[in-house]
């Protein structure tokens, strides 16, 4: 018997960019082609994506990729990569339906090959054999992804939570999660996102409430900003506005466009004469209105960031308004979100986002509902993943007071195989993995070193030495110039630095003058130590050799 691998190419050790790769013998699959969100320091950066040099590499054994679910950190990167590979994507009618307007913006989706594989759906790939099994999270069709292989069923949780009253009626398919458990799982690749919290996570339903409270106590109209596919939540405030006897209106184009598919589909219920259109709002009294908008992770170009500069040309926010924060800040993007929701109070909007009676519940798996996982599908390793190293610390802990042996609990890092044997399993030499940075023109491969030089210019400026030189005598002509942008340093140091390049280049002998490249890294590594020096900054430095 071969060694099975399961390789995550993304989402372990962090939140984002899930993307793993099982390979037994000459098959190999993806569960999840994700993405991930640019901290504050890449600036101009748009979105993150799994490094597929592994994928290509192996491109002959990739037979095919999975979806668990819609949500960007499983589904972003997948237009990226179906542009080098064109292999089947297997997932849910609902995630393809979710995905498709995406995969049209980057691609001609006319030659990819789009199966459906429903929750309780079976395929064969090669030797491997895949089944979709139901599970409750934020998004509908959310689903485990079971492979099945030589040694037993390996598990990927995806995103899960254990949602006994969930919004569309849907249940978790614990019998199958048993059953499977029976047969032999033996690997489970679980959600660790919520290994801080004790307890039970609360039902989605929950937030009815939360949303009954505000609407029967809003003087005006209520705002919702949530993420643009959290179906569930759109539902309920439908629900909550049809029996307050107020009607709402969507703005932002991605959350039009959800609502519209999931409506088509029958994912979204509307009430009859709930809905109404952004123009007609003005028509209503404020406290008959509720607006869904974008914007819940302060994006510069949603609706929400946008009312909040007074930029929206559909809608102007008055005072009086009632905004209700319905989301979890993604980290990284707190600052954005504080700054929005400060200009909003400024505005004379009250902004509910900590209320006593929940407007938020998490979609992932508090610390009980993991046990309860473990305890349904009893696998004999486990691999903690969609986390940071801290949550899969708390989850390895958690697995310890369990009675999982220490040695059958394995941290996972992206790029490091868990190599699965007939009777152990290791963790093998690393695969190339890492980071693609995706700019906002939708160009991937955003060096280090242009992230470098972005930092410079953002944090000191820009310094310009321009040199002329006559390259065939070996000579400068004239005086150096040394013009700044940006900068905020002294004066004094601009004029010492132009001192400092002509001293260097006075010394350098005829023959290095006459070659330009020497002359130009001559200038760049004399004029950055005399800023560092004399004006303690560190400006971007271009050195401008003209050849005359
Ligand atoms: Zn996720
Ligand atoms: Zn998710």
């Amino acid at each position: 018997m071969s060694l099975v691998k399961v390789i995550p190419l993304g989402g372990a050790g962090e939140i984002g960019k899930n993307c793993t790769a099982v390979i037994q013998g000459d098959d190999m699959i993806l569960v999840d082609v994700g993405l991930s969100f640019p901290n504050e320091e890449m600036f101009g950066v748009d979105i993150v994506i799994p490094d597929f040099t592994f994928v290509m590499e192996n491109r002959d054994k990739l037979k095919a990729i999975f979806l668990t679910h819609a949500h960007e950190d499983h589904v972003g990167a997948l237009p990226y990569l179906l542009d080098q590979v064109k292999v089947p994507v297997y997932t849910s009618e609902f995630t393809h339906a979710m995905i498709r307007n995406k995969l049209e913006e980057k691609l001609d989706v006319r030659g990819l090959k789009l199966e459906t594989l429903n929750p309780g759906d079976i395929v064969e790939i090669g030797s491997l054999k895949v089944e979709s099994i139901r599970v409750t999270h934020s998004i509908p069709s959310t689903t485990c992804i079971a492979v099945g292989t030589q040694h037993g069923w390996v598990l990927f949780s995806s995103d899960f939570k254990f949602d006994f009253t969930p919004v569309d009626g849907k249940l978790s398919d614990l019998s199958r999660l048993t059953k499977l458990g029976d047969e032999g799982v033996v690997c489970l690749l679980s959600d660790s996102t919520n290994a801080e919290r004790p307890g039970w996570g609360p039902s989605e339903k929950m937030v009815a409430a939360g949303f009954h409270r505000v609407f029967t106590q809003a003087p005006g109209r209520v705002l919702i900003t949530t993420f643009a596919s959290n179906i569930h939540r759109m539902q309920q405030a439908l629900d909550v506005a049809h029996a307050t006897g107020r009607k709402v209106s969507v703005a932002g184009r991605r959350m039009e466009q959800t609502l519209d598919i999931c409506s088509r589909m029958g994912y979204l219920r509307i009430p009859a004469d709930t809905f109404i259109k952004l123009d007609q709002t003005t028509n209503l009294p404020p406290h008959k209105l509720v607006i869904l908008t974008t914007g819940s992770q302060g994006e510069p170009m949603s609706a929400l960031v946008q009312m909040s500069k007074e930029e929206y040309s559909r809608m102007r926010i008055q005072p009086g308004d009632t905004l209700i924060y319905s989301a979890r800040p993604i980290p990284g993007n707190e600052s954005a979100i504080w700054r929005t929701v400060n200009r909003l109070f400024r505005m004379g909007v009250h902004v509910v986002y900590d209320a006593p009676t929940p407007v938020h519940v998490s979609g992932h798996a508090y610390q009980e509902e993991l046990k309860m996982m473990i305890n349904l599908t009893r696998p004999y390793y486990l691999a903690p993943v969609h986390g940071e190293p801290r949550h899969q610390h708390l989850y390895r802990e958690m697995a310890l007071q369990m009675g999982y042996p220490d040695h059958r609990i394995f941290t996972m890092v992206d790029g490091r195989p868990l190599e699965i044997g007939e009777t152990n399993a290791e963790l093998g030499d690393p695969v190339p993995c890492g980071r693609v940075l995706v700019d906002n023109a939708g160009n991937a491969g955003v060096t280090d070193e242009v992230l470098r030089d972005r930092s410079s210019l953002a944090n000191d400026g820009i310094v310009i030495v321009t040199v002329a030189l006559d390259v065939d005598n070996g000579e400068v002509i004239g005086s150096v110039g040394v013009d700044a942008k940006g900068y905020s340093g002294n004066d004094a140091a601009l004029r010492q630095c132009a001192e400092w390049v002509w001293d260097a280049l006075r010394n350098l002998k005829k023959s290095e003058l006459q070659d330009v490249d020497f002359v130009r890294h001559t200038v760049a590594d004399t004029a950055r130590r005399c800023m560092i020096k004399k004006a303690q900054l560190r400006p971007l430095v271009v050195p401008a050799v003209l050849e005359v």
